[in-house]
């Protein structure tokens, strides 16, 4: 605190006696006012100049100027005092009446001869003193610093309510996620972020408890997929061997018939898993998309003309495209199989198109067939997801196919969809790019 006083004093001082010299220097010139009037308002002191006991100029009608108040006799000490000390001394603790007298007073006073006269030069400073400046700014700090404490702690508290309860409440919710048991916390939750949080949360549980429903469907449909054509081939095994006459051609193509729809169901389920552990690998192919189509188309005409099953191939102009065959021809045989096992119309149509559609080729299978509900376009492309759930066995699909398309047409980045009309038709279609 010393030391702080000591710095402002001194600089106080030194300005004093600075300005005290230089209106010494200037003392023979003619604008020694208007310098006096300047220096006293720029540096808040006040100047007064003596000779033989009356006034040259002063710092005149400043009325915080202390040394305007100062009587005859005071400026003759204050003169004698400054010549005995050889032309400067320094007036520390020259006391006033008021209004001056609860401030330390700084006066500088400096004599010179000029013209053959005793000048006396006067600049005076008044000083706040600084401790109680600074008690004042102590007491102030204070009152801050509380007023900081008790808005800090409410602070903490609003935010402990706002953040950190809902915190604690959704991780002990998300607690029982692996259960599929997460419930929406009973409290309100303010934070932008803690409900995206708990959106992602709720997200993700109905993620669980789908996931853990489409497991449970699929040992409950694997089980009886399988069980069923198991149960026919050592039925009908078991009767070739046992019953005369029943060793026959017919019942030999029933074995073989279930035995490949067991194969082909596996293989499904092996498809599966490599697509969703991403063990697949694309091989794309530059193919002519005519080329393509037509060996897809023949591959079915035959088997539909036996059926008595019209089936047409619209193509538009031919086209290089890029794709893996192998994956694309899987993904029209499912289209095909579903236009040929949804189809209950008398006159059946199925049909496999391409069109040209802006820069990109859109290939479609329609079918006149039995039609989808809206309710149930979406839900289609899930896995296990069958439209006539009870009656499952009428048609031999396991319900994985169009998972397995979207899959399959995800991983092209092919744009795909369905659109059909319940009763009328259905139209499986995707797009590809032109290369
Ligand atoms: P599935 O092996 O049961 O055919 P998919 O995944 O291929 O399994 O198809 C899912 C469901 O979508 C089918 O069970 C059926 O209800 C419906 N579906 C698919 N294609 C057609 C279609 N062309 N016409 C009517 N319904 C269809």
């Amino acid at each position: 605190m010393h030391f702080l006083d000591d710095f402002y004093y001194d600089n106080k001082i030194k300005d004093m006696v600075l300005i005290s010299d230089d209106i010494v220097n200037h003392i023979a010139k003619n604008d020694i006012e208007s310098l006096v009037e300047e220096t006293s308002y720029l540096n808040e002191v006040c100047v007064r100049i003596e000779s033989h006991g009356s006034t040259i100029t002063g710092s005149n009608g400043n009325s915080v100027c202390a040394l305007s108040n100062l009587n005859d006799q005071q400026v003759n000490k204050i003169a004698e005092q400054t010549l005995a000390s050889g032309g400067r001394h320094l007036f520390q603790d020259y006391r006033l009446a008021y209004p001056f007298d609860n401030k330390d007073l700084f006066i500088f006073g400096q004599t010179i001869r000029y013209d053959g006269q005793m000048i006396l030069v006067m600049v005076s400073t008044t000083v706040e003193p600084l401790n109680a400046t600074i008690r004042t700014i102590q007491s102030q700090y204070l009152v801050i610093a509380t007023i900081l404490i008790i808005v800090t702690i409410m602070l903490a508290l609003l935010i402990s309510k706002m953040v950190i309860k809902p915190i604690n409440h959704l991780s002990l919710e998300a607690e029982k996620l692996p259960q599929g048991k997460y419930n929406n916390p009973d409290i309100k939750i303010n934070s932008k972020e803690l409900i995206e949080l708990n959106n992602t949360l709720t997200k993700a549980n109905e993620e669980i408890n789908k996931a853990d429903k489409a497991r449970k469907e699929l040992l409950a449909n694997v089980s009886h997929d399988l069980r069923t054509p198991l149960t026919m081939i050592v039925g009908y095994g078991e009767m070739m061997r046992d019953i005369e006459g029943e060793n026959n051609e017919e019942n030999i193509n029933v074995i073989i018939n279930e035995a490949k729809r067991l194969s082909s169901l596996v293989d499904d389920l092996l498809d599966v898993s490599r697509l969703e552990s991403n063990q697949v690998k694309m091989h794309l192919e530059e193919v002519s998309l005519n080329e393509f189509l037509s060996d897809v188309y023949d591959q079915y005409l035959r088997y539909c003309q036996s059926l008595d099953i019209e089936f047409k191939l619209e193509l538009a102009n031919d086209a290089v495209v890029k794709m893996d065959k192998k994956y694309m021809s899987q993904v029209l045989y499912n289209f095909i199989n579903n236009a040929l096992n949804y189809n209950n119309s008398e006159h059946k149509i199925i049909k496999l198109i391409s069109e040209e559609v802006g820069d990109r080729y859109k290939v479609t299978v329609y079918d006149n067939g039995q039609g989808i509900k809206k309710e149930d376009l979406n839900k289609i492309w899930d896995r296990y997801y069958k439209v006539d759930k009870e009656h499952f066995r009428f048609h031999l699909g396991s319900g994985i196919g169009l998972s397995l398309a979207k899959k399959l047409l995800e991983l092209h980045n092919f744009e795909f969809g369905v659109e059909s009309e319940y009763g009328e038709y259905s139209c499986f279609y995707f797009y590809i790019d032109k290369e």
